[in-house]
């Protein structure tokens, strides 16, 4: 569904930042997309605004109850000048999926690509040139009405905003240091694991914390009730290749569905890669890593794509993966994801879809 939106244009252009100085999630573009929800009219007053600060009533439902949610996505230039998206349908039907478990009213179908795909249009000029520059897009909906009791709100604001962003790795894929969380739990069964929603991320800060106090960038999640599966790694999925096979934990609720894991596990299948979507102990890896089977561990998510993992800490063990290097497997899901993103290569599964 082809909508139009009004569009009021910034008459007073930022400059640009150097491509060289981005930091991610620091700067903004010149325009942001807005819309409304209410009882009475639905979503509308879909409109592209120059970008600014929000009003927002002090009682208003997110401030009190964390009623929101958001998607992120890139905005890529191809070599040729086309400006790129990856897979936008599948954050749309994400959003969808998220927005009905915290009892937020779903966009029309086709209003979210279709904000992102208008406001990346009008400032495409934006998007850095350069291997491994984009165009973070950060589309999110939270509850604007001002009323202090817990149910959902009866008003909500849906936004999107640009951010020039830098490569995730600025000197070359590095691989990580990832710290194994027996304490803190990030979702149980039942829970908002599974949806891209505020208070996940404000209820993982802890963990992080510690982890980062013991040197380590990056927690991974165990299941909550028997601290004993694995499950994410931070705000990304978690790949384990063990002799050969690669195994990811299934989506049952605790994990969010990364769309860079599905593309992962689409492109390992047609490669003939072993992948299994099951449950795999923190004892199961241990005892691989022993066994020296332990092959490669990766992150997946839209900001670094694939971020291999070169060490694991575990209780008081230390494992040390892949002699800390790039594995093979992750280096070719990375280089294979790059170039679908940036159209360099062909495309049968259209993932890729052109803003014009
Ligand atoms: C966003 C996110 C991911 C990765 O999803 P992508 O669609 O691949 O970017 C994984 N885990 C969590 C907790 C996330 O928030």
């Amino acid at each position: 569904m082809k909508q139009s939106f009004s569009c009021f244009r910034n008459e007073c252009p930022k400059e640009k930042p150097p491509v060289d100085g981005l930091v991610f999630g620091e700067q903004f573009t010149d325009h942001m997309f807005l819309m409304d929800y209410d009882q009475e009219q639905g979503w509308h007053d879909g409109r592209i605004v120059p970008y600014g600060p929000l009003e927002l009533d002090p009682a208003a439902g997110v401030l009190h109850y964390s009623q929101t949610m958001f998607e992120g996505l890139k905005a890529y230039r191809a070599q040729d000048g086309r400006v790129l998206l990856f897979r936008p349908d599948k954050n749309e039907e994400r959003a969808r999926m998220t927005a009905l478990r915290i009892c937020i009213p779903p966009l029309p179908e086709g209003t979210m690509v279709e904000a992102v795909k208008q406001l990346v249009a009008i400032d495409q000029e934006w998007i850095p040139e350069g291997k491994g520059n984009s165009l973070y897009i950060r589309p999110f909906i939270f509850a604007t009405e001002p009323f202090l009791g817990v149910r959902d709100s009866k008003q909500y604001k849906f936004v999107v905003i640009l951010s020039p962003v830098g490569p995730y790795f600025a000197e070359g894929m590095a691989p990580t240091r990832i710290f194994v969380e027996d304490e803190y739990v990030r979702a149980a069964p039942g829970g908002t694991g599974h949806a891209k929603i505020g208070s996940n991320y404000v209820g993982a800060l802890k963990a992080q914390e510690k982890a980062h106090e013991k040197g380590y960038s990056q927690v991974l999640w165990l299941d909550s009730k028997e601290h004993r599966y694995v499950e994410e790694i931070g705000t990304s999925n978690a790949f384990f290749v063990i002799n050969g096979e690669v195994i990811t934990a299934p989506l049952g609720g605790t994990i969010l569905p990364g769309i860079t894991r599905d593309s992962v596990i689409h492109l390992l299948r047609e490669w003939g890669v072993p992948v299994h979507e099951k449950r795999l102990s923190i004892d199961q890896v241990y005892q691989a890593h022993q066994r020296g089977e332990l092959d490669e561990m990766f992150a997946t998510g839209t900001a670094a794509v694939i971020s291999p993992v070169g060490e694991l800490g575990w209780e008081d063990k230390v494992m040390r993966i892949n002699e800390g290097r790039v594995g093979a497997l992750s280096k070719r899901l990375y280089d294979e994801l790059c170039a679908l993103q940036l159209g360099e290569v062909a495309d049968p599964y259209n993932w890729v879809v052109e803003v014009k």
